[in-house]
């Protein structure tokens, strides 16, 4: 439990508070003294009484341990998070007013859930949003599940990306109590991030806490190295299949899937010039100023005496606000047709782009003691929040560092970025 009373001490100093405490279950990491107040005599039997004092104290997780226990538990996309999910449900259920549990059946039919956890009453008020699943851990020299410290690095498989930064939420969560607020805070916690969003989708559609509280402002909690981000990229990936028929090369009788998929992917390859290579698809606002359009071809395997019986080329194109991605989809779609392939294909929503001169990119800029917001090139959930209400990107460690072997991310970034998250719970919901 996040709060003990501790009565009849006479000092109203945390030192001696903490001389005397012992809660059930162990110490635990004692954050803040919350209040003293007079009780008068007689209230219990012990000759403390005598001081007519009460004391509570709040304790709340410690980030680096959380951040290690949620490493522990295996929530890459293509399993179930469901075991993430129960421990920050336990963790945070004491201190929440309200918890919102949303499960669903992925596309390869892996449950999942999303979870949403209410802090105090009425509307308004502040979102903190993170997401509970890491890519694959794949080529580590350790155990990715464990975590590890060196100096100032805590190593793990989604270190960064973004275990570090959700337990860097869910510990600034359990300072709302206190802090006399008046307005709610809301935790957001989505899963599928790394794949298509739909832990975020379910959340923006299904959510009740959402639907009733109306967040003013939301604070996206992935890596920026700790400078505000009030803009990145948006996705689209084109899917572009072909069927042949699969035989010994040598026969004559098959069907090379390729021969139809060629034309296609050359002009593929013409838009990736275009992109890359006009500066008129450009935006100077991101590093690097050009959107990515990365074209991945699979003939699943095919030896090269068998005719190809599929062929597969998917293009991820990564956008920037300022680019209208519509035409480009009209091309890929007319190349498809011309070229009688099948296309599919999926957007993760539109690219962020919250105003300078907002008041939530003025009020964060303020609580990082930065003087200008940057952009990043990776998308977040805010492609899914951002049409409700304002969000900017803020959290510890560097996308950099993300989606890497033997990812890590800053111990004391960590530690900062919960003095930001408390920061702006304490200015928001006042
Ligand atoms: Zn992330």
């Amino acid at each position: 439990m996040p709060w003990v009373g501790a009565k009849g001490f006479a000092s109203d100093t945390l030192e001696t508070a903490l001389s005397c405490y012992t809660p059930e279950g162990g110490r635990g990491s004692i954050r803040r003294l919350l209040e003293i107040r007079d009780i008068g005599a007689g209230c219990c039997p012990w000759w403390q009484c005598l001081f007519k004092r009460e004391i509570v104290i709040v304790t709340s997780p410690d980030v680096v341990d959380t951040t290690s226990k949620l490493i522990g538990l295996d929530s890459q996309s293509h399993v179930s998070n469901i075991g993430v999910a129960d421990y920050i449900e336990g963790l945070v259920a004491p201190a929440a007013t309200r918890l919102e549990r949303i499960e669903y059946v992925d596309r390869v039919g892996v449950r999942k859930v999303s979870l949403v956890a209410q802090f105090g009453e009425g509307g308004g008020g502040l979102a903190l949003s993170a997401h509970m699943d890491t890519v694959p851990g794949l080529g580590w020299c350790g155990d990715p599940f464990k975590a590890k410290i060196v100096g100032d690095r805590l190593y793990g498989l989604g270190a960064c990306d973004m275990k570090g930064p959700l337990a860097a939420t869910l510990v600034a969560a359990f300072s709302y109590a206190c802090r006399g607020v008046e307005k709610p805070l809301v935790l957001l916690l989505s899963a599928d991030e790394e794949t298509d969003t739909e832990g975020a989708i379910r959340i923006a559609q299904e959510s009740k806490i959402l639907a009733n509280v109306h967040p003013e402002f939301c604070i996206i909690a992935e890596p920026t190295d700790l400078r505000v981000a009030n803009a990145h990229k948006a996705a689209i990936t084109f899917s572009a299949t072909t069927e042949g028929r699969a035989a010994h090369s040598s026969t004559g009788q098959g069907i090379n899937a390729n021969i139809s998929m060629i034309p296609f992917i050359h002009e593929m390859w013409g838009l990736y010039k275009e992109l890359t290579g006009n500066e008129d698809h450009w935006d100077t606002h991101f590093e690097p100023p050009y959107p990515d359009w990365n074209i991945v071809i699979d003939n699943f395997g095919t030896a090269p005496n068998v005719t190809v019986p599929k062929s597969q080329c998917t293009v991820n194109f990564r956008y920037t606000p300022r680019l209208d991605p519509e035409p480009i989809i009209r091309r890929v779609e007319e190349s498809a047709n011309a070229n009688g392939v099948d296309l599919t294909y999926w957007s993760s929503g539109d690219p962020l782009y919250t105003p300078e001169d907002s008041p939530l990119v003025q009020l964060a800029l303020e609580l990082a003691g930065e003087h200008e917001p940057v952009s990043v090139p990776y998308r977040t959930d805010a492609c899914i929040f951002a049409s409700t209400f304002p969000c900017v990107v803020f959290g510890a460690g560097s996308h950099r560092q993300a989606h890497n072997v033997d990812e890590w991310v800053s111990v004391a970034q960590l530690h900062r970025s919960v003095q930001f998250y408390e920061d702006a719970i304490a200015r928001v919901c006042s």
